[in-house]
């Protein structure tokens, strides 16, 4: 065997929910044949921050001053960018609320004092440039493996490019979007876990993010929302969750409403 891919994988502003979650899969243990764990504070004792990687799992938003010097330090780094999770890629949903920063703060430190830089929260994008992306909150075990096993074997990973709608039907689920009014994200979401939240009943949130922005139709569900009864800032707020980052957003929704009955 040749030598072994170096990774890291590192936070910034999470739940840590993303690596808890590859961490915790048994097949970690196989992957340890492969490649060696350069810095993964949730796993290996031995983690430094400052080695070189081949492959570097960035997990979280950037939200502070000191995690856009990380981000751009880990670029440098690393030979291959993954940004994983909705927090990496569209900066989670702490960037649901959209008021000042100054307002959020005084309602979450008063006037506490912190050692870091506070800024709003945004996608790892924003600042360094990302090869790969693993959607989710948190992402599927399956997508780890997937992304990870597609790179050790010198291949990459592809984009799921079609929405949770497809895996909902294709599994013969009725659509409570149709049905029973429920406000489904699902024509919208890029799919990839098996229609988890719609096969249960319960709407889809739209964790896995938009399909892409530019192709994603949220004024066509604003209009399907609409009629179901539900205000612009009703659908607006449940867009906005996972898809603060979206520029068009609120042009979108605005249109649909300016619509007339
Ligand atoms: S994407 Fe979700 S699970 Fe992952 S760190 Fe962010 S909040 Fe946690
Ligand atoms: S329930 Fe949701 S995900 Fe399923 S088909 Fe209807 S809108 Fe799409
Ligand atoms: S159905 Fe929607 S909210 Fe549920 S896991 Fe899939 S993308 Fe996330």
């Amino acid at each position: 065997m040749g030598e072994k891919i170096r990774i890291g994988f590192y936070a910034l502003t999470s739940c840590y929910g993303c690596q808890l979650q590859f961490a915790m899969m048994d097949e970690i243990l196989k992957l340890l044949d492969k490649a060696s764990i350069e810095c993964w504070f949730m796993v290996e004792r031995d983690s430094d921050e400052d080695r070189e990687v081949d492959i570097a799992f960035i997990e979280g938003s950037v939200s502070t001053e000191e995690e856009v010097e990380l981000v751009r330090k880990i670029r440098k780094k690393a030979k291959i960018v993954i940004a994983v999770g909705s927090c990496a890629v569209h900066g989670g949903v702490q960037s649901w609320d959209g008021r000042p920063l100054e307002e959020l703060w005084k309602t979450v430190y008063g006037d506490g004092k912190v050692k870091f830089q506070p800024k709003k929260a945004e996608p790892v994008e924003n600042y360094i440039k990302v090869d790969y992306r693993i959607y989710g909150c948190p992402p599927e075990k399956r997508d780890f493996i997937y992304t990870i096993g597609t790179l050790l074997i010198g291949s990459w990973p592809e984009d799921i490019d079609y929405p949770v709608c497809l895996e909902c039907r294709l599994k013969g689920n009725t659509c409570i979007l149709i049905e029973t009014g429920e406000p489904c994200l699902g024509p919208v979401t890029r799919a990839g876990c098996d229609a988890r939240c719609p096969s249960y009943g319960i709407a889809c949130i739209g964790c896995r993010g938009a399909i892409g922005y530019d192709v994603a139709y949220f004024d066509s569900l604003a209009r399907t929302l609409k009629e179901t009864g539900l205000t612009k800032e009703e659908i607006l707020e449940r867009m906005r969750i996972f898809n603060a980052h979206n520029p068009k957003l609120e042009e979108m929704v605005e249109k649909i409403f300016e619509e007339g009955e």
